[in-house]
């Protein structure tokens, strides 16, 4: 848990890149800075104001808003589904598209099958040597 916190909207004066969504922040555009004390660790963090926004209610979400903070960038592909749904704009930042998700599941559909089709060959040979 934070032991100090501070949080605040600045103009970037500099580009850099987003911790979220892993996007250049231009210079001009607004970013959400935040500083705090984790564990121990000074950390100094600066965010498109959205993608903290989707962090933040991921990690309400998750229930890991204090013990182990996710960040946007680790986000599993089964969790995509919400964020284009809930946050379009930052989905649409880290290349999240409806077309991805349906790719997606697709291969994990195909991956599914193959173990399906692996186990039952297995037991097709252990049948027939018994
Ligand atoms: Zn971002």
């Amino acid at each position: 848990m934070a032991e100090f916190y501070s949080e605040k909207i600045v103009k970037v004066r500099k580009p850099r890149q987003c911790e979220g969504c892993g996007q250049m922040l231009d210079k001009g555009d607004q970013a959400l800075v935040y500083s705090g004390k984790f564990d121990g660790d000074f950390g100094h963090f600066t965010l498109h104001p959205e993608c903290r926004e989707a962090e933040l209610a991921w990690n309400k979400m998750a229930d890991t808003l204090y013990d182990e903070f996710i960040s946007l960038s680790e986000l599993e592909p089964d969790d995509w589904q919400w964020l284009l749904e809930d946050h379009p704009v930052v989905a649409a930042r880290m290349n999240i598209t409806a077309e991805r998700i349906a790719e997606h599941q697709e291969e994990q559909r195909r991956i599914r099958e193959y173990h399906m089709e692996q186990a039952r060959k297995r037991e097709a040979e252990r049948t027939g040597r018994s």
